[in-house]
C-alpha cells in the first residue's frame, strides 16, 4: 500500500465557494487541512466559467473577514443599502420610472443605524469571490491539490482515505463533501436526496446603466418568476431574469438587437440607457436537500447538503453558515481532544443546519409559488400582505436581520470572532 500524500485533520473535497471558506476557517484555526479541486484555479476564476455574482448576506461578509478573504474582495464589491421589492406584471412597475404601490422598502439603517454601519449585504461576482477565497489560501499556506478529482472516500475506522484520480491517497479524521449539488461523495455515501426541478430558468447578465443604482437591490416578482437587479461597483447591475424554462432559452439564444429590446421592455428606464456588458448564462432552477447532512466521518457543506431557488439570494450564504457550524464543532472537538470526525461532532452539525437548511427550502419554494402566480386575487392578497410588511417597521427588521443571517443559534464565525485551538 503506497504512502499517503497528506495525513491529518480534515479533506475538503471542493474547492468552490463553500470549500474554500471551510478550509480557510479551519486551516487558521490551527487544523491540518487539504483541499482537493477537480479544476485548476484558473479554470474555476476564468469570466466564462460562472456569470453569476452573489448577494453576501452581512453576517456571511462578517466569515469572509475572519476568514482573511474580504479584504481580497472589498474591491470588487458593492454594499446593499436598500432592497426594494415589487409585485408586478409584465412591462409594469419599474418600467414607469420606479416601483409601484404593492412593494416593501427594506433600509439598511433601520437595524444599522451608525453612519457606516453594516450594509445589508454585499454583493460581489463569484469569480471574484472564488479569487479572493483563493489568495486568502494562498496568503495562509493552505494545502491545496488542483486540478485532482476525489473518486472515492473510505471509512478506516478512526480514520478515512481519500483517493485521487491520478491514484494518490490522503488521509484525515474526517472529510468535508463540498462538491456541488451533484455530490459524488453524497452519492457515494449513499445519502438519498429529495426535490424538484422547477419549469424556470436564470438568465443571468450583468449591464451598465446610465445612472448609479445607489447600492438599491431590486427584486420585481413577475408571473414566469423573479427578476432582480443586484448592484455591482461602478454603474453596473447583476441581473437574475427568471423565465420558464423555454422563454430562457428563446432569451439565452437572442440576437443583440431583439435581446437589448427585450432588455429595455423589462428593464425600463429608471436607471436611464441600459446596455449588456457581459455574455448571457441561462441556470436550470431545481429543489434538492440531502436526506441528512452526515454518514461516517463525512459532513456535506453548500449545495452538496442543498440546492436552492435563488429567489432570496441564500444560496451560498447557506454555504457559509455550513461552514461556520462545521469549523465551531469541529474546533472546540480538536481543542478538547476529541474525535474531529465522530458520530457526535457530526451529528450534532446535522441537527444544527438541517433545521435552517430545511425551514429556506420550503420558505423559498412557497415564496416562489405564491409570486409565480398570476391569479387576479392571489395578486390583491399578496400585494396587501407586501404592503402591511412595508407599514410594520418591527417586520422589517425581523426580515432584514433573518436574510442578513442573524437568526438562531449563530457559530462564532458569524459573529465575527475568529476560531482557534
Ligand atoms: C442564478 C443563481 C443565482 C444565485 N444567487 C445567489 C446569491 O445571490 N446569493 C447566494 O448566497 N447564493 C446564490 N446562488 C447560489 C450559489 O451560487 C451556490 O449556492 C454556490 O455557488 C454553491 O457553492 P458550492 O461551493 O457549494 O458548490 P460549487 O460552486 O458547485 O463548487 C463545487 C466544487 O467542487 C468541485 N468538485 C466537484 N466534484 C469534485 C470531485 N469529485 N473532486 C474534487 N472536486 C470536485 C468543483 O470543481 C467545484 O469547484 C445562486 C444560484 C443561482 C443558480
Amino acid at each position: 500500500m503506497s504512502k499517503a500524500v497528506f495525513s491529518g485533520d480534515v479533506i475538503v473535497s471542493g474547492g468552490g465557494l463553500a470549500g474554500l471558506t471551510l478550509a480557510l476557517a479551519l486551516h487558521r484555526a490551527g487544523l491540518a487541512v487539504a483541499v482537493v479541486d477537480a479544476l485548476a484555479l484558473d479554470a474555476r476564476t476564468a469570466p466564462a466559467f460562472d456569470g453569476r455574482a452573489s448577494a453576501l448576506a452581512y453576517t456571511s461578509w462578517r466569515v469572509l473577514e475572519a476568514v482573511g478573504a474580504a479584504d481580497h474582495l472589498q474591491p470588487h464589491a458593492r454594499r446593499i443599502e436598500d432592497i426594494l421589492v415589487v409585485d408586478s406584471r409584465p412591462l409594469d412597475g419599474l418600467k414607469r420610472g420606479g416601483p409601484g404601490p404593492d412593494q416593501l422598502h427594506f433600509d439598511r439603517r433601520e437595524i444599522h443605524p451608525e453612519d457606516d454601519g453594516e450594509p445589508l449585504g454585499w454583493m460581489a461576482e463569484n469569480r471574484h469571490t472564488r479569487l479572493a477565497l483563493a489568495r486568502a489560501a494562498d496568503t495562509a499556506g493552505l494545502t491545496v491539490f488542483a486540478p485532482a478529482r476525489v473518486t472515492g472516500m473510505e471509512d478506516l475506522g478512526a480514520r478515512a482515505r481519500v483517493t485521487l484520480d491520478d491514484g494518490r491517497m490522503l488521509e484525515a479524521a474526517m472529510v468535508a463533501a463540498c462538491d456541488g449539488k451533484a455530490s459524488p461523495l453524497r452519492e457515494q455515501a449513499v445519502i438519498r436526496t429529495f426535490g424538484r426541478r422547477y419549469n424556470q430558468d436564470a438568465l443571468v447578465l450583468t449591464v451598465e446603466h446610465e445612472r448609479d443604482h445607489q447600492g438599491v437591490a431590486y427584486e420585481v416578482f413577475m408571473p414566469a418568476g423573479p427578476f432582480a437587479i443586484l448592484p455591482l461597483p461602478g454603474k453596473r447591475s447583476s441581473l437574475v431574469w427568471t423565465e420558464r424554462t423555454a422563454a430562457a432559452h428563446a432569451l439565452e439564444t437572442m440576437d443583440e438587437a431583439g435581446f437589448q429590446e427585450a432588455l429595455e421592455a423589462r428593464f425600463g428606464d429608471f436607471l436611464g440607457a441600459v446596455r449588456p456588458v457581459s455574455q448571457r448564462w441561462r441556470y436550470p432552477l431545481g429543489l434538492r436537500m440531502a436526506e441528512r447532512f452526515h454518514a461516517p466521518r463525512l459532513a456535506l457543506v453548500g449545495d452538496a447538503a442543498r440546492a436552492i431557488h435563488p429567489i432570496a439570494g441564500q444560496g451560498f450564504n447557506l454555504g457559509i453558515r455550513d461552514a461556520a457550524a462545521l469549523a465551531d464543532g469541529v474546533v472546540e472537538a480538536k481543542r478538547a481532544g476529541l474525535d474531529i470526525g465522530s458520530e457526535a461532532v457530526l451529528g450534532r452539525y446535522d441537527r444544527w443546519r438541517r433545521t435552517d437548511s430545511a425551514a429556506l427550502a420550503l420558505g423559498t419554494d412557497a415564496i416562489n409559488a405564491l409570486f409565480a402566480n398570476d391569479h387576479a386575487m392571489i395578486r390583491t392578497v399578496r400585494g396587501l400582505g407586501l404592503s402591511m410588511v412595508d407599514r410594520i417597521p418591527a417586520a422589517r427588521r425581523f426580515f432584514m436581520r433573518t436574510a442578513g443571517g442573524e437568526t438562531g443559534d449563530l457559530p462564532a464565525l458569524l459573529r465575527g470572532e475568529p476560531l482557534s485551538l
